[in-house]
């Protein structure tokens, strides 16, 4: 079909960036549910502020409404992603067989969903829970939830669905916290489908740089998934992130895949993930506000490196 003119000059306009990664926003910059009228609001309000992609935490996937997502999602061109930490009494990496049954179910079930939306990723915290462990994690535990991983990883393969476990600071996991730690993680359970995933906000906090990161992942074959984020999760420029660095690292390794902007406030909130992720206070009030912003601010970082072929 061949567009309009006045439409192809604005899609070639010299400050669209050529990437091929989604652009996404994390649902909970909008609503703080996803039943079928949070999804709405979300996915609309995603497409407005310009980006590809709408991520829903699916924290509780028996208890999402598939229809009425679809339904949700209609009359939307955005794509959709997952991402979620296992829900208590569901931890794998406890090793407990209960939970770990339970835990293994979460996951297939997320999968399931994800399918039906016809969503390529599910990212998160997807080996444990997101919280402050007590103790180191025990051997028992990384096998048992590599194990249920390892199963996970080959119904994703059977789906055509990336599954990236996120790398998140030592008081939400005590599982890895680097990508050198996820990389051994992932290495010894040996599966295709399962990569890591890469968080701005938790990669400030534990990793000596933003830029080796990203090539040790990219050359291992398993980076799948990044997560934007500032140091104090608001407004992207305004905290210590060294953005500079990792989006120059992302061009340099050719990454394609989503690039999904993440930001928390107390002007919205989801009842656990939004304590699980100490939100305590208030960084922005209007979520279409920030999300504009996210979006001209990655794609503007993606497209200056573009540039670089010139030099
Ligand atoms: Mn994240």
């Amino acid at each position: 079909m061949v567009g309009n003119p006045s439409t192809e000059t604005k899609d070639m306009a010299m400050s669209e960036t050529t990437t091929t990664s989604p652009i996404g926003c994390h649902g909970l910059v909008f609503s703080g549910n996803v039943d079928e009228q949070g999804i709405a609001e979300a996915v609309a309000r995603t497409e407005k502020a310009g980006f590809d992609l709408l991520e829903i935490p699916l924290l509780d996937p028996f208890g999402f409404d598939v229809a009425a997502a679809k339904r949700a999602l209609a009359a939307h061109d955005v794509q959709v992603t997952a991402s979620l930490g296992l829900p208590e009494g569901a931890d794998i990496s406890t090793g407990d067989p209960e939970q770990v049954q339970r835990g293994e179910k979460v996951l297939q079930r997320v999968l399931e969903v994800m399918s039906d939306l016809e969503s390529r990723h599910v990212c998160g915290v997807l080996y444990g829970m997101l919280k402050k462990y007590p103790a180191p994690a025990t051997d028992a535990g990384r096998a048992a939830s590599q194990e249920v991983l390892a199963r996970i990883g080959r119904r994703a393969t059977e789906l055509g669905i990336t599954v990236s476990l996120e790398i998140v600071n030592r008081y939400e996991s005590n599982m890895f916290n680097t990508a050198t730690g996820a990389l051994a993680f992932l290495d010894e359970i040996g599966e295709d489908a399962l990569k890591a995933h890469l968080d701005t906000y938790h990669m400030n906090i534990e990793e000596s740089d933003m830029f080796l990161p990203v090539l040790a992942a990219a050359q291992a074959g398993r980076l799948g998934y990044v997560h934007i984020g500032e140091s104090h999760r608001g407004y992207l420029g305004t905290g210590t992130v060294d953005f500079d660095s990792f989006f120059r690292a992302l061009h340099h390794v050719g990454y394609d895949g989503p690039i999904t902007f993440e930001s928390f406030s107390t002007a919205v909130v989801d009842d656990v993930l939004s304590t699980s992720l100490a939100i305590w206070r208030n960084l922005w009030k209007d979520g279409d506000d920030l999300a504009a912003h996210a979006n001209a601010y990655i794609r503007g970082a993606l497209r200056s490196n573009e540039t670089l072929e010139m030099h």
